[in-house]
């Protein structure tokens, strides 16, 4: 099963990902983590990325799609996906549809996660996440803070704020972006009749359980 995760920055896209996967027992693949990570790790790819990232500004197409044709090749994608920050455009969605054409397989569903501008606002701002790369548990310093102060609960990494959620400037320019250009995409799928709608004003647990029994 293909799914794409949709939704503005802050819906919960990643956390609710990350608990379908343990249920669907498929790979979680975030474009974002993924850059990362190797921004983490100072590769080619990671210095490239850094230069858009910061600004707030998209990786450009033929990056990011050469990025994740390479990662949905991998044997761990055969029986499905969970595919987070990406398409984000009609020209990654298109450039998705011909990847997986070439497979005979589609995206089966598109999970658009809504949620008000105010409540998307307040938890990019207090968003934080852990800074081991294997680990990159999300917490929220209002509604899901860690149990000791600035430490991961899970791995005991520090935890961080990312680079472009604290800037203002970055994160107006990320909603701008998803409004215009990734925002569409919602049209894109319906026309495939494959768009499922949740409101995203409830704990990520009750969202992916809500959606697993939809999948069924
Ligand atoms: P958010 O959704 O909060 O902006 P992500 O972790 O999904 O965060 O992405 C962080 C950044 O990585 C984006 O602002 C963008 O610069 C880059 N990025 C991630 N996915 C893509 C993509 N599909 N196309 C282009 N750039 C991307
Ligand atoms: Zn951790």
């Amino acid at each position: 099963m293909n799914i794409v995760m949709m939704g503005a920055q802050g819906t919960g896209k990643g956390t609710v990902a990350g608990i379908l996967k343990q249920k669907l027992n498929i790979p979680h693949i975030s474009t974002g983590d993924i850059f990362r990570k190797n921004i983490q790790e100072e590769t080619e790819l990671g210095k490239l990325a850094t230069q858009y990232i910061d600004k707030g500004q998209l990786v450009p197409d033929e990056v990011t799609n050469a990025m994740v044709k390479s990662r949905i090749n991998e044997l761990d994608c055969e029986n499905g996906f969970i595919l987070d920050g990406y398409p984000r455009n009609i020209a990654q969605a298109e450039e998705l549809d011909k990847m997986l054409e070439e497979k005979n397989k589609k995206v089966d569903y598109a999970i658009n996660l809504t949620l008000e501008m105010e409540e998307i606002m307040s938890r990019i701002i207090n968003r934080r996440i852990c800074s081991n790369s294997e680990c990159k548990e999300i917490y929220n310093l209002v509604s899901k803070p860690t149990k000791a102060p600035g430490i991961c609960d899970k791995c005991g990494s520090e935890i961080v704020q990312r680079v472009d959620d604290s800037d203002s400037e970055a994160v107006k320019k990320r909603l701008d972006t998803y409004f215009s250009q990734t925002a569409p995409l919602i049209d894109f799928y319906n026309k495939k009749g494959v768009v499922y709608k949740v409101e995203s004003n409830k704990p990520p647990k009750d969202l992916a359980e809500g959606i697993i029994e939809f999948l069924k």
